[in-house]
């Protein structure tokens, strides 16, 4: 990689930052450094951004809340680019569809569809990512997932130097994943339905009372960290070994739901990943089953 790379990055984009502390910016609040870190406001920034990471062969990581990630200790190479500003704008288009900017949060959108009486997506209000994120991730409960709402996407890829229109064809989404790799996710839109207003704002409370209830949405942690496997649920496994509250370093199960790891004392990303290796062993020992991660290890 170009060393001069940085200080062209600064010299084009003043208010790029080096050396970000990635802990700064996931629910976990761990993760090392990123060599460069860009909050894009428009995408004239996204544009320059990454054609500068592209000349500099510099790979190039999208952050949304950072709520589902591990960030490694060493942190990330190359630029870590984050959407705000013009990525913050929520369109009503009318016929009930919602173009939504990939930076703003899902509980807010939620919300502000509900007051349009637009319903769709009450089982995500409590999800705490951006609408980026939940697009890629294929964010859902059990209730719905964001996938089935999706019309079109606008993305552009690390190679391209102008952003496209992803329509519905060809979009595939499925358990936590998307077909959306290697680009920026900008909007989305997404097809809703009118009900009552009323009973949408009833629906939101409600599922946001409950997670209130079952999982420990005030510590540092990134929601489920596996994924349910077929037919059974990975934190019944997990309790019926006696992990709740099992602690490496820092990081521990915790006491509340036992997918859930939090950081309880400033734990390095490699205790969370002892415990979810200490884990995986019991469970594969016990159940015979191979739990699969749901949260995404990135860094070095
Ligand atoms: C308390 C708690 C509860 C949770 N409950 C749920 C739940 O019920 N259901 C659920 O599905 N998840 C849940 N999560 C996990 C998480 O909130 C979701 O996965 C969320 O969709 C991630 O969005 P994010 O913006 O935080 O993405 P990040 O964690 O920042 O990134 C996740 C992935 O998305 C990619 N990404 C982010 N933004 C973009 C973009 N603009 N363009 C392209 N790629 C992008 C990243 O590169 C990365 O690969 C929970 C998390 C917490 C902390």
């Amino acid at each position: 990689m170009d060393c001069d790379w940085r200080r062209r990055f600064g010299e084009v984009l003043p208010h790029a930052r080096f050396d970000e502390p990635l802990a700064r910016h996931t629910t976990f609040k761990i993760g090392g450094p990123a060599d460069v870190f860009l909050d894009a406001r428009n995408g004239g920034e996204v544009l320059a951004a990454l054609r500068l990471a592209r000349e500099a062969r510099a790979p190039v990581f999208v952050l949304g809340w950072g709520s589902n990630l591990l960030v490694k200790d060493r942190g990330m190479r190359g630029l870590v680019l984050r959407l705000t500003g013009d990525f913050e704008v929520v369109e009503f288009l009318g016929g009930f569809a919602v173009r939504s900017g990939a930076a703003v949060r899902m509980p807010q959108l939620a919300v502000a569809c509900a007051k349009m009486s637009l319903s769709g997506l009450e089982p995500l209000a409590g999800v705490p990512g951006t609408v980026g994120g939940a697009v890629a991730m294929n964010a859902g409960t059990r209730d719905g997932e964001i996938g089935p709402l999706v019309t079109e996407v606008s993305a552009v890829g690390a190679a391209e130097a102008s952003a496209r229109v992803i329509p519905r064809s060809d979009l595939r989404f499925s358990y936590r994943e998307s077909s959306l790799k290697d680009v920026v996710i900008l909007s989305a839109t997404l097809q809703l339905k009118t009900a009552d207003k009323g009973d949408i704002m009833t629906v939101v409370a409600r599922n946001q009372q409950k997670r209130l209830k079952t999982q420990p949405i005030h510590t540092y942690n990134v929601g489920s960290i596996f994924k349910n496997p077929p037919g059974r649920f990975a934190a019944q496994m997990i309790e019926e070994l006696g992990l709740k509250g099992h602690a490496v370093a820092g990081a521990r199960v915790s006491p509340m739901h036992a997918n859930f790891i939090e950081n309880f004392a400033e734990a390095k990303a490699s205790d969370v990943l002892a415990l979810v290796n200490l884990i995986r062993e019991r469970v594969r020992a016990a159940f015979g089953v191979d739990l699969e991660l749901e949260m995404r290890i990135v860094g070095e």
